[in-house]
């Protein structure tokens, strides 16, 4: 999953972390970030609807047949119905929202439910955001996972994401450039 989020954010980075084998190295600075999401996932669980829902933080979840594994923040089961949950330090985009569609497809394989609407958390700024329609971004998950492979398997060097104003905090930019 985190190849998903990191293609959404440029596809290029899947190019530098998995094609070469560059970064992923946990900084202080991302330590710290994890501390902050812990306590960011406790205080969201707070405020969805439980509605008796069985509530369960930081599922691990696996698709073979996707290829994705990845860990959840969190999870409502409701019967056969699931809400998934992502806590995210950010504005709104609609990659978060791709993003949790994609959780919402693993969900579904895992526990055998079904999931068409889910929660995006943004402590500090838009607070919880209920997100419809996840069955609908199913297409474009499926299509980025082709992409993925494509770039993964065939070492492909992708173009440059077209929104410049990323790669000033881009760990990769010193070798990317952005060009
Ligand atoms: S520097 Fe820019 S183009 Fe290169 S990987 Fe980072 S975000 Fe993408």
């Amino acid at each position: 999953m985190s190849e998903i989020r990191q293609y959404l954010y440029c596809p290029r980075i899947v190019y530098w972390r998995r094609v070469l084998k560059m970064g992923g190295v946990e900084t202080p600075l991302m330590r710290k970030g994890r501390e902050r999401q812990a306590r960011a996932i406790r205080d969201s669980l707070q405020l969805v609807p439980l509605r008796g829902c069985r509530v369960e933080r930081d599922v691990d979840l696996h698709s073979g047949r996707l290829g994705l594994r990845g860990r959840l923040d969190g999870l409502l089961i409701c019967g056969d119905r699931a809400y998934p949950l992502e806590v995210k330090f950010a504005t709104p985009a609609r990659s978060h929202r791709v993003q949790l569609a994609a959780y919402g497809m693993l969900v579904e394989e895992n526990f055998g439910v079904r999931v068409d609407e889910g929660y995006l958390y943004y402590p500090g700024g838009a607070g919880l955001v209920r997100v419809e329609g996840l069955g609908r971004m199913r297409g474009e998950v499926l299509r980025i996972i082709k992409d993925l492979k494509g770039i993964i398997k065939g070492e492909y060097l992708p173009p440059p994401t077209r929104n410049r104003s990323k790669c000033r905090v881009c760990e990769h930019f010193s070798v990317c450039r952005g060009v």
